[in-house]
Protein backbone atom coordinates (compact mmCIF):
# COMPACT_ATOMS: atom_id res chain seq x y z
CA UNK A 1 0.00 0.00 0.00
CA UNK A 2 2.52 2.36 0.74
CA UNK A 3 4.62 2.21 -1.76
CA UNK A 4 1.41 3.42 -4.36
CA UNK A 5 1.65 6.78 -2.02
CA UNK A 6 4.36 8.34 -4.05
CA UNK A 7 3.18 8.23 -6.92
CA UNK A 8 3.68 11.69 -8.36
CA UNK A 9 4.94 15.03 -7.04
CA UNK A 10 1.42 15.94 -6.81
CA UNK A 11 0.59 12.70 -4.50
CA UNK A 12 3.81 13.30 -2.48
CA UNK A 13 2.63 16.81 -1.83
CA UNK A 14 -0.63 16.04 -0.81
CA UNK A 15 1.10 13.39 1.74
CA UNK A 16 2.89 16.13 3.19
CA UNK A 17 0.52 18.14 3.39
CA UNK A 18 -1.43 15.25 5.30
CA UNK A 19 0.97 13.74 7.52
CA UNK A 20 1.23 16.93 10.26
CA UNK A 21 -2.33 17.47 10.09
CA UNK A 22 -3.96 13.75 9.89
CA UNK A 23 -1.21 11.96 10.91
CA UNK A 24 0.78 13.47 13.82
CA UNK A 25 -0.97 13.21 17.51
CA UNK A 26 0.59 16.11 19.79
CA UNK A 27 4.07 15.49 21.08
CA UNK A 28 5.34 12.81 17.69
CA UNK A 29 8.57 14.18 16.13
CA UNK A 30 8.00 15.43 12.65
CA UNK A 31 9.00 12.95 10.07
CA UNK A 32 11.44 15.95 8.50
CA UNK A 33 13.93 18.02 9.47
CA UNK A 34 12.46 20.98 7.78
CA UNK A 35 14.13 20.68 4.95
CA UNK A 36 12.37 21.98 1.75
CA UNK A 37 14.31 20.31 -0.82
CA UNK A 38 13.88 17.11 0.75
CA UNK A 39 10.94 17.53 3.25
CA UNK A 40 10.78 13.75 4.64
CA UNK A 41 14.41 13.70 5.23
CA UNK A 42 15.75 13.87 8.98
CA UNK A 43 13.35 13.88 11.40
CA UNK A 44 12.13 16.35 14.19
CA UNK A 45 12.07 16.31 17.97
CA UNK A 46 15.26 14.62 18.94
CA UNK A 47 19.60 14.96 18.43
CA UNK A 48 21.54 12.38 17.91
CA UNK A 49 24.82 12.59 19.71
CA UNK A 50 26.43 9.19 18.36
CA UNK A 51 26.00 6.22 16.18
CA UNK A 52 27.32 2.40 17.51
CA UNK A 53 26.87 0.32 13.95
CA UNK A 54 27.67 -3.20 14.73
CA UNK A 55 27.05 -5.35 11.58
CA UNK A 56 27.79 -8.61 9.87
CA UNK A 57 27.77 -8.91 5.81
CA UNK A 58 28.07 -11.82 3.52
CA UNK A 59 29.32 -10.96 0.12
CA UNK A 60 28.77 -13.92 -1.43
CA UNK A 61 24.72 -13.15 -0.68
CA UNK A 62 24.79 -9.16 -0.16
CA UNK A 63 23.09 -10.23 3.49
CA UNK A 64 23.21 -7.53 6.33
CA UNK A 65 22.47 -7.91 9.52
CA UNK A 66 22.76 -5.43 12.04
CA UNK A 67 22.55 -3.28 15.65
CA UNK A 68 22.47 -0.19 15.58
CA UNK A 69 22.77 2.27 19.08
CA UNK A 70 21.76 5.63 18.85
CA UNK A 71 22.31 8.24 21.51
CA UNK A 72 19.97 11.04 21.37
CA UNK A 73 18.76 13.57 23.11
CA UNK A 74 15.11 14.45 23.19
CA UNK A 75 14.46 18.21 22.02
CA UNK A 76 10.53 18.86 22.97
CA UNK A 77 8.63 16.32 24.53
CA UNK A 78 8.44 13.12 22.40
CA UNK A 79 5.48 10.17 22.73
CA UNK A 80 6.44 9.09 19.31
CA UNK A 81 9.85 10.09 17.29
CA UNK A 82 11.03 8.78 13.64
CA UNK A 83 13.84 7.68 12.39
CA UNK A 84 15.64 7.36 8.30
CA UNK A 85 15.64 3.61 7.56
CA UNK A 86 14.83 1.27 4.56
CA UNK A 87 16.05 -2.21 5.75
CA UNK A 88 13.44 -4.64 7.42
CA UNK A 89 13.75 -4.15 11.02
CA UNK A 90 13.03 -6.83 14.04
CA UNK A 91 13.33 -5.01 17.46
CA UNK A 92 13.60 -1.30 18.70
CA UNK A 93 14.06 -0.75 22.25
CA UNK A 94 14.19 2.67 23.96
CA UNK A 95 15.74 3.08 27.02
CA UNK A 96 15.53 -0.34 27.72
CA UNK A 97 12.31 -1.32 26.62
CA UNK A 98 11.16 -2.88 23.74
CA UNK A 99 9.30 0.05 21.53
CA UNK A 100 6.22 -0.30 19.04
CA UNK A 101 7.77 0.40 15.53
CA UNK A 102 6.23 0.92 11.93
CA UNK A 103 7.86 1.44 8.65
CA UNK A 104 6.12 4.19 7.04
CA UNK A 105 5.90 6.37 3.76
CA UNK A 106 9.76 5.87 1.78
CA UNK A 107 12.22 5.32 4.70
CA UNK A 108 10.57 6.10 7.85
CA UNK A 109 10.81 3.83 11.11
CA UNK A 110 8.11 5.32 13.55
CA UNK A 111 8.62 4.21 17.01
CA UNK A 112 6.69 4.80 20.02
CA UNK A 113 8.08 4.61 23.38
CA UNK A 114 6.81 2.49 26.24
CA UNK A 115 7.62 5.45 28.12
CA UNK A 116 7.22 9.25 26.51
CA UNK A 117 10.79 10.97 26.44
CA UNK A 118 10.22 14.63 28.23
CA UNK A 119 12.16 17.45 26.75
CA UNK A 120 16.03 17.19 27.23
CA UNK A 121 15.99 13.68 28.35
CA UNK A 122 18.39 11.17 27.10
CA UNK A 123 17.45 8.47 25.24
CA UNK A 124 19.12 5.03 23.60
CA UNK A 125 17.90 3.65 20.95
CA UNK A 126 18.57 0.48 19.94
CA UNK A 127 17.67 -0.88 16.41
CA UNK A 128 18.07 -4.54 14.91
CA UNK A 129 17.67 -5.54 11.71
CA UNK A 130 18.52 -7.25 8.63
CA UNK A 131 17.98 -6.98 4.67
CA UNK A 132 19.63 -7.27 1.39
CA UNK A 133 20.49 -3.82 0.62
CA UNK A 134 20.86 -4.16 -3.30
CA UNK A 135 17.29 -5.12 -3.71
CA UNK A 136 16.22 -2.67 -1.45
CA UNK A 137 14.65 0.55 -3.50
CA UNK A 138 13.28 3.90 -2.24
CA UNK A 139 11.78 6.72 -4.34
CA UNK A 140 12.93 4.38 -7.52
CA UNK A 141 16.61 3.64 -6.96
CA UNK A 142 18.76 1.65 -4.21
CA UNK A 143 21.97 3.78 -3.01
CA UNK A 144 23.89 0.80 -2.53
CA UNK A 145 26.55 0.03 -4.89
CA UNK A 146 26.67 -3.69 -5.15
CA UNK A 147 30.42 -5.25 -6.58
CA UNK A 148 31.37 -8.67 -7.55
CA UNK A 149 32.75 -9.16 -4.27
CA UNK A 150 30.51 -7.13 -1.71
CA UNK A 151 28.71 -3.85 -1.52
CA UNK A 152 29.69 -0.42 -1.06
CA UNK A 153 27.06 3.04 0.71
CA UNK A 154 28.56 6.04 -0.26
CA UNK A 155 25.65 8.42 -1.79
CA UNK A 156 24.67 12.09 -1.76
CA UNK A 157 21.88 12.61 -0.31
CA UNK A 158 21.36 9.46 0.34
CA UNK A 159 23.09 6.29 1.40
CA UNK A 160 23.04 5.44 5.36
CA UNK A 161 18.80 4.08 4.74
CA UNK A 162 20.48 1.35 3.41
CA UNK A 163 22.84 0.48 6.39
CA UNK A 164 21.93 1.83 9.55
CA UNK A 165 19.01 3.64 10.89
CA UNK A 166 19.49 7.33 11.89
CA UNK A 167 18.66 11.20 11.29
CA UNK A 168 19.58 11.59 7.93
CA UNK A 169 20.05 15.21 7.49
CA UNK A 170 23.68 16.90 7.82
CA UNK A 171 22.29 19.56 10.51
CA UNK A 172 22.22 16.29 12.75
CA UNK A 173 26.13 15.34 12.87
CA UNK A 174 27.41 12.64 15.69
CA UNK A 175 30.35 10.75 15.89
CA UNK A 176 30.35 7.06 14.93
CA UNK A 177 31.29 3.58 15.85
CA UNK A 178 31.25 1.21 12.99
CA UNK A 179 32.00 -2.90 13.96
CA UNK A 180 31.80 -4.93 10.84
CA UNK A 181 32.23 -8.60 10.53
CA UNK A 182 33.22 -9.85 7.50
CA UNK A 183 34.70 -13.59 6.52
CA UNK A 184 38.47 -13.31 5.90
CA UNK A 185 39.81 -12.26 3.08
CA UNK A 186 36.97 -9.57 2.80
CA UNK A 187 38.13 -6.45 4.41
CA UNK A 188 35.50 -3.90 5.89
CA UNK A 189 36.52 -0.01 5.53
CA UNK A 190 35.00 3.05 7.12
CA UNK A 191 35.07 6.61 8.41
CA UNK A 192 38.11 7.13 10.85
CA UNK A 193 40.68 5.01 12.12
CA UNK A 194 40.82 1.69 12.49
CA UNK A 195 41.11 0.94 16.24
CA UNK A 196 41.08 -2.79 16.27
CA UNK A 197 41.01 -6.06 14.28
CA UNK A 198 40.38 -8.90 15.12
CA UNK A 199 39.54 -13.14 13.44
CA UNK A 200 37.94 -15.38 14.85
CA UNK A 201 36.78 -19.07 13.13
CA UNK A 202 36.26 -17.31 10.05
CA UNK A 203 35.30 -14.57 10.38
CA UNK A 204 37.07 -11.19 10.73
CA UNK A 205 35.78 -8.09 12.71
CA UNK A 206 37.09 -4.26 11.90
CA UNK A 207 36.29 -1.65 14.65
CA UNK A 208 36.18 1.76 12.99
CA UNK A 209 35.85 5.51 14.66
CA UNK A 210 34.66 8.31 13.91
CA UNK A 211 35.83 10.87 16.87
CA UNK A 212 34.84 14.25 15.33
CA UNK A 213 31.28 14.98 14.57
CA UNK A 214 30.00 13.46 10.78
CA UNK A 215 26.73 13.87 9.18
CA UNK A 216 24.91 11.17 8.12
CA UNK A 217 25.79 10.70 4.37
CA UNK A 218 29.25 10.96 5.18
CA UNK A 219 28.99 7.83 6.54
CA UNK A 220 30.24 5.13 4.12
CA UNK A 221 31.02 1.53 4.27
CA UNK A 222 33.07 -0.47 1.78
CA UNK A 223 32.66 -4.54 1.62
CA UNK A 224 34.97 -6.38 -0.24
CA UNK A 225 38.59 -7.44 -1.20
CA UNK A 226 40.88 -4.53 -1.04
CA UNK A 227 44.46 -4.13 -0.88
CA UNK A 228 45.18 -1.55 1.98
CA UNK A 229 48.27 0.98 1.90
CA UNK A 230 48.97 2.80 5.66
CA UNK A 231 51.19 5.55 6.02
CA UNK A 232 52.09 8.60 7.74
CA UNK A 233 52.49 12.11 6.59
CA UNK A 234 55.62 14.38 7.40
CA UNK A 235 52.97 16.41 10.00
CA UNK A 236 52.37 13.34 11.95
CA UNK A 237 48.20 12.19 9.76
CA UNK A 238 47.74 8.88 9.56
CA UNK A 239 46.46 8.00 6.08
CA UNK A 240 45.17 5.10 4.81
CA UNK A 241 43.94 4.02 1.45
CA UNK A 242 41.95 1.20 -0.32
CA UNK A 243 42.45 -0.11 -3.04
CA UNK A 244 39.34 -2.76 -4.97
CA UNK A 245 41.73 -6.15 -6.09
CA UNK A 246 39.85 -5.60 -9.31
CA UNK A 247 40.58 -2.25 -10.59
CA UNK A 248 41.93 -3.69 -13.81
CA UNK A 249 44.05 -0.97 -15.89
CA UNK A 250 42.88 2.28 -13.87
CA UNK A 251 44.74 0.53 -10.76
CA UNK A 252 48.11 2.37 -11.65
CA UNK A 253 46.47 5.65 -12.22
CA UNK A 254 44.02 5.42 -9.18
CA UNK A 255 47.37 4.65 -7.17
CA UNK A 256 49.34 7.21 -8.63
CA UNK A 257 46.56 9.87 -8.00
CA UNK A 258 44.94 8.37 -4.40
CA UNK A 259 48.45 8.45 -2.78
CA UNK A 260 49.10 12.21 -3.47
CA UNK A 261 46.50 12.39 -0.01
CA UNK A 262 48.91 13.24 2.43
CA UNK A 263 50.68 16.13 0.03
CA UNK A 264 47.55 17.29 -0.97
CA UNK A 265 46.67 17.92 2.33
CA UNK A 266 49.76 19.70 3.43
CA UNK A 267 49.08 22.17 0.60
CA UNK A 268 45.05 22.22 1.02
CA UNK A 269 46.36 23.35 4.87
CA UNK A 270 47.99 26.48 3.70
CA UNK A 271 44.39 27.70 2.12
CA UNK A 272 42.34 25.94 5.12
CA UNK A 273 44.15 26.17 8.03
CA UNK A 274 44.82 23.04 9.78
CA UNK A 275 43.53 19.65 8.36
CA UNK A 276 40.15 18.81 10.45
CA UNK A 277 39.96 15.53 11.34
CA UNK A 278 42.53 12.81 12.63
CA UNK A 279 43.01 10.20 9.94
CA UNK A 280 42.72 10.87 6.08
CA UNK A 281 42.57 8.70 3.55
CA UNK A 282 40.34 7.58 0.29
CA UNK A 283 39.45 4.14 -1.19
CA UNK A 284 38.61 2.85 -4.85
CA UNK A 285 36.34 0.21 -5.01
CA UNK A 286 35.37 -1.73 -8.12
CA UNK A 287 31.93 -0.30 -8.78
CA UNK A 288 30.72 0.73 -12.16
CA UNK A 289 29.80 4.15 -11.15
CA UNK A 290 31.61 7.46 -12.10
CA UNK A 291 31.58 9.79 -9.28
CA UNK A 292 33.44 10.89 -6.36
CA UNK A 293 32.06 11.70 -2.88
CA UNK A 294 33.91 13.60 -0.01
CA UNK A 295 32.68 10.46 2.75
CA UNK A 296 34.35 12.07 5.94
CA UNK A 297 38.29 11.39 6.24
CA UNK A 298 37.85 8.50 3.48
CA UNK A 299 37.37 9.38 0.32
CA UNK A 300 35.33 7.39 -1.95
CA UNK A 301 36.60 7.34 -5.60
CA UNK A 302 34.99 5.96 -8.27
CA UNK A 303 37.86 3.85 -10.68
CA UNK A 304 36.18 5.76 -13.82
CA UNK A 305 37.61 8.96 -12.49
CA UNK A 306 40.97 7.63 -13.54
CA UNK A 307 39.96 6.12 -16.62
CA UNK A 308 42.07 8.51 -18.07
CA UNK A 309 45.01 8.45 -16.10
CA UNK A 310 45.85 10.02 -13.25
CA UNK A 311 43.58 12.91 -12.01
CA UNK A 312 44.72 14.83 -8.91
CA UNK A 313 41.96 17.13 -9.25
CA UNK A 314 39.43 15.23 -8.39
CA UNK A 315 41.66 14.19 -5.24
CA UNK A 316 42.12 18.17 -4.33
CA UNK A 317 38.16 18.74 -5.04
CA UNK A 318 37.21 15.98 -2.57
CA UNK A 319 39.71 16.63 -0.06
CA UNK A 320 38.91 20.21 0.05
CA UNK A 321 35.21 18.84 1.07
CA UNK A 322 36.94 17.60 4.29
CA UNK A 323 37.06 22.03 5.28
CA UNK A 324 34.51 22.72 3.49
CA UNK A 325 31.33 20.54 3.69
CA UNK A 326 32.48 18.16 6.19
CA UNK A 327 34.18 20.00 9.18
CA UNK A 328 31.79 22.82 8.65
CA UNK A 329 28.53 21.19 6.72
CA UNK A 330 25.41 22.80 5.27
CA UNK A 331 22.57 23.59 7.11
CA UNK A 332 20.07 23.27 4.66
CA UNK A 333 20.62 21.61 1.18
CA UNK A 334 20.24 24.81 -0.23
CA UNK A 335 23.88 25.80 0.95
CA UNK A 336 25.18 23.22 -0.84
CA UNK A 337 26.98 26.09 -2.60
CA UNK A 338 29.26 26.19 0.36
CA UNK A 339 30.50 23.14 -0.39
CA UNK A 340 30.52 22.48 -4.08
CA UNK A 341 31.56 26.36 -4.91
CA UNK A 342 35.10 26.07 -2.69
CA UNK A 343 35.83 22.48 -3.65
CA UNK A 344 35.83 23.31 -7.38
CA UNK A 345 37.42 26.51 -6.52
CA UNK A 346 40.39 24.52 -4.55
CA UNK A 347 40.72 22.80 -8.23
CA UNK A 348 41.81 26.03 -10.00
CA UNK A 349 43.81 26.85 -7.29
CA UNK A 350 45.44 23.61 -7.93
CA UNK A 351 45.62 23.79 -11.88
CA UNK A 352 47.47 27.38 -10.56
CA UNK A 353 49.77 25.63 -8.59
CA UNK A 354 50.83 23.07 -11.21
CA UNK A 355 50.91 25.51 -13.95
CA UNK A 356 48.06 24.82 -15.64
CA UNK A 357 46.14 27.43 -15.50
CA UNK A 358 45.48 30.42 -12.98
CA UNK A 359 42.07 30.83 -10.98
CA UNK A 360 41.60 34.19 -13.34
CA UNK A 361 42.29 32.34 -16.55
CA UNK A 362 39.73 29.45 -15.51
CA UNK A 363 37.55 32.52 -14.54
CA UNK A 364 37.66 33.83 -18.03
CA UNK A 365 37.44 30.16 -19.85
CA UNK A 366 34.21 29.37 -18.08
CA UNK A 367 32.59 32.94 -18.35
CA UNK A 368 33.36 32.87 -22.18
CA UNK A 369 32.18 29.50 -22.50
CA UNK A 370 28.76 29.84 -21.71
CA UNK A 371 27.17 32.93 -23.69
CA UNK A 372 24.37 34.57 -22.91
CA UNK A 373 21.37 32.37 -23.06
CA UNK A 374 23.57 29.64 -22.10
CA UNK A 375 21.06 26.98 -20.06
CA UNK A 376 24.41 26.93 -17.76
CA UNK A 377 22.88 30.69 -16.50
CA UNK A 378 19.44 28.98 -15.60
CA UNK A 379 20.70 27.38 -12.43
CA UNK A 380 21.30 29.91 -8.85
CA UNK A 381 24.14 27.96 -7.23
CA UNK A 382 22.75 29.74 -3.98
CA UNK A 383 19.67 28.06 -4.64
CA UNK A 384 19.26 25.71 -7.55
CA UNK A 385 16.29 23.71 -6.43
CA UNK A 386 16.64 19.85 -5.78
CA UNK A 387 17.04 18.74 -9.37
CA UNK A 388 19.42 20.80 -9.96
CA UNK A 389 21.65 20.74 -6.83
CA UNK A 390 24.23 19.20 -8.51
CA UNK A 391 24.32 20.91 -11.55
CA UNK A 392 27.81 21.46 -13.04
CA UNK A 393 26.49 25.10 -12.75
CA UNK A 394 26.34 24.98 -8.60
CA UNK A 395 30.24 24.02 -9.28
CA UNK A 396 31.78 26.50 -12.09
CA UNK A 397 29.29 29.46 -11.66
CA UNK A 398 29.74 28.88 -7.82
CA UNK A 399 34.10 28.97 -8.23
CA UNK A 400 33.24 32.31 -10.51
CA UNK A 401 31.55 33.36 -7.81
CA UNK A 402 34.20 33.11 -5.48
CA UNK A 403 36.81 34.57 -7.96
CA UNK A 404 34.30 37.40 -8.22
CA UNK A 405 34.78 37.29 -4.84
CA UNK A 406 38.37 38.09 -4.41
CA UNK A 407 38.28 40.52 -6.93
CA UNK A 408 36.47 42.83 -4.88
CA UNK A 409 38.15 42.10 -1.43
CA UNK A 410 41.39 41.73 -2.47
CA UNK A 411 43.50 38.99 -2.23
CA UNK A 412 44.78 39.67 1.90
CA UNK A 413 41.41 39.56 2.58
CA UNK A 414 40.32 36.99 0.67
CA UNK A 415 42.95 34.37 1.40
CA UNK A 416 41.79 35.29 5.43
CA UNK A 417 38.06 34.29 4.44
CA UNK A 418 39.52 31.21 2.85
CA UNK A 419 41.29 30.34 5.93
CA UNK A 420 39.19 31.47 8.66
CA UNK A 421 35.58 30.54 7.64
CA UNK A 422 35.97 26.73 8.20
CA UNK A 423 37.63 27.75 11.67
CA UNK A 424 34.76 29.99 12.75
CA UNK A 425 32.48 26.89 12.20
CA UNK A 426 34.61 24.12 13.04
CA UNK A 427 32.89 20.25 13.21
CA UNK A 428 29.26 22.52 12.56
CA UNK A 429 26.57 23.88 10.33
CA UNK A 430 26.60 27.45 8.54
CA UNK A 431 24.77 28.73 5.81
CA UNK A 432 25.37 31.11 2.90
CA UNK A 433 24.17 34.14 4.66
CA UNK A 434 26.28 33.83 7.46
CA UNK A 435 29.38 32.98 5.09
CA UNK A 436 28.14 36.46 3.57
CA UNK A 437 28.25 38.38 7.29
CA UNK A 438 31.41 36.40 7.94
CA UNK A 439 33.12 37.35 4.61
CA UNK A 440 31.70 41.02 5.22
CA UNK A 441 33.49 41.40 8.57
CA UNK A 442 36.48 40.38 7.17
CA UNK A 443 37.12 42.30 4.30
CA UNK A 444 34.61 45.62 5.64
CA UNK A 445 32.93 45.20 2.26
CA UNK A 446 29.06 45.12 1.60
CA UNK A 447 28.90 41.73 -0.33
CA UNK A 448 25.00 41.88 -0.72
CA UNK A 449 24.94 42.95 -4.73
CA UNK A 450 27.48 40.44 -5.23
CA UNK A 451 26.75 37.61 -3.95
CA UNK A 452 22.85 38.36 -5.54
CA UNK A 453 24.44 38.68 -8.76
CA UNK A 454 26.53 35.62 -8.63
CA UNK A 455 24.08 33.19 -6.45
CA UNK A 456 20.44 34.14 -6.76
CA UNK A 457 20.32 35.70 -9.70
CA UNK A 458 19.50 33.75 -13.40
CA UNK A 459 20.73 34.52 -16.16
CA UNK A 460 24.25 35.77 -17.25
CA UNK A 461 25.96 38.39 -14.99
CA UNK A 462 26.81 41.66 -17.89
CA UNK A 463 30.44 41.44 -16.68
CA UNK A 464 32.67 38.39 -15.66
CA UNK A 465 34.69 38.57 -12.49
CA UNK A 466 37.45 40.27 -13.69
CA UNK A 467 40.40 40.93 -11.86
CA UNK A 468 40.86 44.85 -11.07
CA UNK A 469 43.53 46.53 -13.40
CA UNK A 470 46.39 47.95 -11.43
CA UNK A 471 44.39 51.30 -12.08
CA UNK A 472 41.59 50.32 -9.43
CA UNK A 473 39.17 50.59 -12.08
CA UNK A 474 36.81 47.67 -12.91
CA UNK A 475 36.94 46.26 -16.56
CA UNK A 476 33.94 47.21 -18.73
CA UNK A 477 32.38 44.05 -20.31
CA UNK A 478 32.65 45.29 -23.71
CA UNK A 479 36.94 44.89 -22.48
CA UNK A 480 35.94 41.26 -22.14
CA UNK A 481 38.04 38.73 -24.36
CA UNK A 482 35.52 37.13 -26.68
CA UNK A 483 34.81 33.26 -26.27
CA UNK A 484 37.06 32.84 -28.93
CA UNK A 485 39.82 34.47 -27.40
CA UNK A 486 40.22 32.50 -24.32
CA UNK A 487 42.56 29.63 -24.48
CA UNK A 488 41.27 26.41 -22.90
CA UNK A 489 43.32 26.18 -19.67
CA UNK A 490 45.64 23.24 -19.49
CA UNK A 491 44.02 21.82 -16.47
CA UNK A 492 40.77 21.84 -18.15
CA UNK A 493 39.97 18.62 -19.09
CA UNK A 494 41.08 17.10 -15.36
CA UNK A 495 38.87 19.80 -14.03
CA UNK A 496 35.63 18.28 -16.13
CA UNK A 497 36.49 14.71 -14.82
CA UNK A 498 35.46 15.56 -11.69
CA UNK A 499 31.76 16.36 -12.81
CA UNK A 500 31.47 12.47 -12.71
CA UNK A 501 30.04 13.28 -9.45
CA UNK A 502 26.89 14.83 -11.07
CA UNK A 503 26.64 11.28 -12.50
CA UNK A 504 24.73 10.01 -8.78
CA UNK A 505 21.44 12.42 -10.29
CA UNK A 506 20.76 9.75 -12.67
CA UNK A 507 19.66 7.06 -9.92
CA UNK A 508 16.55 9.42 -9.72
CA UNK A 509 14.17 9.23 -12.07
CA UNK A 510 12.71 12.35 -13.11
CA UNK A 511 9.95 13.57 -10.52
CA UNK A 512 10.70 10.44 -8.14
CA UNK A 513 11.74 13.37 -5.58
CA UNK A 514 9.95 13.87 -2.57
ZN1 LIG B 1 32.08 18.03 -4.50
Amino acid sequence: MRKRLIVSAAGAAALLLAVPAAAAPAGAGTPGIGDPYYPTYGNGGYDVSHYDIRLTYQPATDRLEGTTTILATATQDLTRFNLDFALDVSQVLVNGRPAAHAATGEQELEITPAVPLAKGAAATVVVRYAGTPSKVSRYGFTAWLRTPDGGIAAGEPESAWWWFPGNDHPADKATFDVSVQVPDGTQAISNGTLVSQTSRLGWTRYNWRQNKPQATYLATLALGRFEISTDTTPGGLPVLNAYSKDLGDNAGAARASVQRTGEVLDWLSGYFGPYPFGSAGGYVPNVTTGYALETQGRVFYSPRQFAAGSNTSVVVHELAHQWYGDSVSLQRWSDIWLNEGFARYAQWLWSEHENEGTAQEITDYVYALHPAGDTFWNVKPGDPGPERQFDAAVYDRGALTIQALRNTVGEEAFFRILKEWPAEHRYGNATITQFQEFAERVSGKPLGDLLNTWLYTAGRPAAGPAAPPAGGATFAAAARPSADAVPEPRSWKQIRATDGVHDHAERHPAGSRP
